[in-house]
């Protein structure tokens, strides 16, 4: 059996994933042809909220992969209620910027129970799949906290102090609306790749970066201690998505993610920044758009097997012909 294995923020992360396992369902009619897959998912995004651990990426993954995500949203349960959040604003406490849902806050509570036992959240994360049944094995990149913080360029309003803000807040409260200066992994010094991911990498046969924000998604992944290394020691080819199409984020805010780290919000730039993995980067292919096929010589002549292709994750069959795109990719730079 071959392994596949991807790198994934929330949405833009389960999208592509959902169009993989769909590309790959035909194939999977006998062990030769099985294919598996393993997501390895930011938890930078996590954080505690009215006492419970929240871990947004992961739970987008899924419920997306799982069927019970909201698709209006593209987060959170479908056929969801605020009431307890109603409950807790009512109290004065919580962030009434940042409402979950009564059917998400069940998961909260398990997952929240289960560390408080004891549990890796590698081990919490396994137990919830066994209910939604994601098709993949879903990994939380660390079992250590990693919570990504901005420190703003200038205040967000008369009450900051300046100080660090945890990146939902940044993100959901202010939109990205105000200049980011650094993003800052907290408890990156602690945190480590679980065994479970470092043996997706190792056995993977095709590792991808799909078109997640490339600064607090994969960004986030990579800072963890360890994790580049063992990506460029890989024996599979590594080939990602561009999550800029024409110049820009093709829906959020990553532009203003990737202005604060000094990239340009262009495909090529965001493939220079993950660099050619025979130049000490990690890109063996990329993938761009179609509108953006001029970048192609360029990132082939920076050691980056670049292809163009469609890249607008419309719907399921347009997604599954980007994932088959992307492995006949890694399948021509083997
Ligand atoms: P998040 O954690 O929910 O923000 O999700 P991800 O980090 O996984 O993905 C967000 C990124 O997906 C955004 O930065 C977008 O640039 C990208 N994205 C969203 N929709 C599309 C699409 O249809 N095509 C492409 N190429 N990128 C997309
Ligand atoms: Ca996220």
């Amino acid at each position: 059996m071959r392994s596949i294995t991807v790198l994934a923020g929330g949405v833009g992360g389960a999208k592509f994933t959902q169009g993989l396992l769909s590309h790959l369902a035909p194939l999977n009619t006998s062990r030769e042809t099985t294919r598996r897959v393993s997501v390895i998912a930011n938890t930078g995004d996590d954080m505690w909220l009215n006492g419970l651990r929240v871990c947004p990426d992961l739970d987008t993954l899924m419920y997306t992969l799982g069927g019970g995500i909201s698709t209006e949203q593209g987060w959170g349960r479908a056929n969801e209620s605020r009431r307890t959040s109603a409950e807790i604003a009512a109290y004065g406490r919580g962030w009434d910027w940042f409402t979950l849902g009564d059917l998400d806050l069940g998961t909260h509570i398990v997952r929240t129970d289960m560390l408080r036992e004891g549990y890796t959240l590698t081990e919490v994360t396994e137990l919830l799949c066994r209910r939604w049944q994601p098709g993949v094995a879903l990994l939380p990149m660390s079992d250590e906290p990693i919570e990504t913080h901005v420190r703003l360029a200038e205040p967000a309003d008369e009450h900051d102090t300046g100080e660090l803000i945890h990146f939902e807040e940044w993100w959901v409260r202010y939109r990205a609306g105000v200049p980011a200066q650094e993003f800052v992994q907290v408890g990156q010094e602690m945190a480590q790749p679980t065994a479970q991911v470092l043996e997706a990498i190792n056995t993977a046969d095709v590792i991808v970066l799909p078109p997640s924000n490339p600064v607090v998604s994969i960004g986030t992944i990579l800072g963890v201690h360890g994790m580049r290394e063992a990506l460029r020691q890989a024996k599979a080819p590594i080939i990602g998505l561009s999550p800029m199409i024409g110049g820009t984020a093709v829906r959020g805010m990553a532009d203003q993610c990737l202005e604060s780290i000094g990239v340009d919000s262009t495909a090529s730039a965001v493939a220079l920044h993950y660099g050619a993995r025979a130049d000490g980067g990690l890109l063996d292919g990329w993938l761009v758009d179609t509108v953006d096929a001029q970048a192609v010589p360029e990132l082939r002549s920076a050691g980056i097997q670049a292809q163009a292709v469609p890249l607008w994750m419309t719907d399921v069959d347009s997604t599954a012909a980007m994932a088959q795109a992307t492995l006949e990719l890694a399948d021509a730079v083997r």
